[in-house]
């Protein structure tokens, strides 16, 4: 996969995904809203999810990058790490230091804190720690032979996956719901298909393609929108004042 489409550094957020679809499924639609307001988006998948049973890590590859054009990311990237057995090592989380680095988000989103992959909850923590150490001066790295400065993202937040997790807050993609699915539909192999002669799994059926509208349709239902994408954070969020809220 292409390492990056375009020269950028700085951006507003970094989606950060264990596998490649992970990011399109919990927090496309968030992501849709704000590239359409002009943030600058940034995606790092950690495996290329090899050991998943339909597809190969080539056609995921390919539905990524098609993805991430539907979504319009600034940029994505692989990581390579080991499908299904990511741990939160040293090695592991100073790569993330030097996306955190390269990217400089003011927010990071993360898989979800506890789901049925084993590698999101791991992911969840993973990067969390990633993100501390990423601020800490005394770390060093160096990418393509610069070295690079200590940031640390303002926030992380959890997207919620396949486990109903109570969100902390949601956001509403009201207008981004179609787009949301498109992208998650990119990964031919990966979803509801009536036509593949792949072996079923879990998320290939048309059942889990439905749930991801009647997840967003509940959690607007609950808030007040047509269509919403919750999140849980890792710390207590103050806000400015109550514009922004929907009531
Ligand atoms: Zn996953």
């Amino acid at each position: 996969m292409a390492v990056s489409y375009l020269c950028i550094m700085k951006t507003d957020i970094l989606a950060i995904g264990a596998h490649p679809d992970d990011v399109e499924l919990g927090c496309g639609g968030t992501l849709a809203k704000l590239i359409s307001e002009g943030k600058k988006v940034a995606v790092v998948d950690l495996t290329q999810g090899e050991l998943g049973t339909r597809g190969t890590n080539l056609t995921r590859a390919e539905e990524a990058a098609h993805a991430a054009e539907l979504l319009g990311f600034s940029a994505r990237e692989n990581l390579k790490m080991k499908d299904g057995f990511l741990l939160n090592s040293g090695d592991y989380q100073m790569q993330i230091v030097k996306m955190i680095r390269k990217y400089k988000p003011e927010i990071v989103l993360a898989n979800a804190i506890d789901d049925r992959h084993p590698d999101h909850a791991k992911a969840a923590k993973l990067v969390s720690d990633a993100c501390f150490l990423s601020g800490l001066v005394k770390i060093e790295t160096e990418l393509d032979g610069e070295i690079q400065q200590p940031w640390r993202p303002k926030h992380i937040f959890h997207y919620i996956q396949w486990r109903n997790i109570e969100p902390d807050f949601v956001i509403d993609i009201s207008d981004f719901m179609d787009q949301k699915i498109e992208a998650c539909l990119a990964y031919k192999t990966q979803f509801y298909d009536p036509k593949s002669t792949e072996p079923m799994t879990p998320i290939a059926t048309k059942d889990f393609l439905e749930s991801l509208t009647y997840r967003a349709q509940d959690l607007g239902r609950l808030s007040g929108v047509a269509f919403a994408e919750g999140f849980t954070t890792e710390k207590l969020l103050a806000f400015k004042n109550f514009e922004g809220i929907i009531l």
